[in-house]
């Protein structure tokens, strides 16, 4: 098992959002990703480089995920996440979903004979809006098989993954397991606080505390709750080890730094103590 030090205590940790693409194009999609947040990109999203870039800086699992901006990409990249799950044990993976996915069960059966643990939506990127009527029932399914949604959420240039869109999906379905990514609204932290709750809403630290000061992130996470919030880097967004600094520069207890870094995440994708 690998571990991280800070202040003398060791804590187990767990990268909640990060993302991995397929050797042909990993250049390219890092790229275009980095030029749309015009954030420049640490890193390029290869599998390799994220377990190596992961374990020097301690951390021992990682959430990995693809976006498929087309439905054709979708059974392709899960393909592509699950045998990167079965040569790396330390990842867990998301599968790919597209709005125009027809066969939704069908679709659900591959992304769990897979042994993915839930899909990824990023609504910006596949121009979708979160409350869309038609992925009400992708959201009905995956919480009936226990599938974990992940969104990136928030940015204010945009209105397709507002934070506000996802709590119209909630009012709706309130036990949906979901995670409201980027402290639950890139650039959206204050509507995010605003109008998003819900018992089975998990944000991320991920690509939002190199923006957000540490007491406005606490509050966030006081919000949501210390219990539902997960450690993320964002990779190939932002170094591991620098992801962590910020983090730990929150000032949060030892007690939450353990339920932030790897607690929430092994109890919300049922780990063991495996590995
Ligand atoms: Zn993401």
């Amino acid at each position: 098992m690998i571990m991280v030090e800070f202040a003398g205590v060791s804590y187990r940790a767990a990268d909640a959002h990060a993302h991995i693409y397929p050797g042909k194009i990993a250049e390219k999609a890092t790229a275009s990703v980095g030029d749309f947040y015009g954030i420049p990109m640490q890193n390029v999203g290869l599998p390799h480089v994220l377990a190596q870039r992961g374990k020097e800086a301690g951390i021992d699992r990682f959430l990995v995920c693809s976006v498929a901006t087309k439905v054709e990409q979708v059974g392709s990249i899960n393909r592509f996440i699950g045998e990167k799950c079965r040569q790396y044990p330390e990842f867990v993976g998301l599968g790919a979903w597209h709005q125009d996915v027809e066969d939704i069960g069908g679709e659900m059966d591959e992304i769990e004979r897979l042994g993915l643990k839930g899909i990824k939506l990023h609504p910006d990127f596949q121009k979708f809006p979160i409350d869309a009527p038609g992925m009400l029932p992708v959201y009905e399914e995956a919480s009936r098989r226990g599938l974990v949604v992940l969104f990136h959420t928030g940015d204010r240039r945009m209105d397709f993954s507002s934070p506000r869109r996802l709590a119209a999906v909630l009012e709706k379905l309130p036990d949906f397991t979901c995670i409201a990514a980027h402290l639950g609204g890139y650039t959206e932290w204050e509507e995010a606080k605003a109008c998003l709750r819900g018992t089975n809403v998990y944000i991320d630290t991920s690509s939002s505390l190199f923006m957000v000061s540490p007491e406005k992130a606490r509050e966030s996470i006081a919000h949501f709750g210390v219990g539902h919030t997960l450690f993320g880097t964002d990779f190939p967004m932002w170094q591991p080890g620098e992801e962590l600094e910020r983090f730990w520069g929150l000032g949060l207890s030892e007690e939450e730094n353990r339920a932030v870094l790897y607690e929430n995440f092994a109890r919300l994708f049922g780990l063991g103590d495996a590995l």
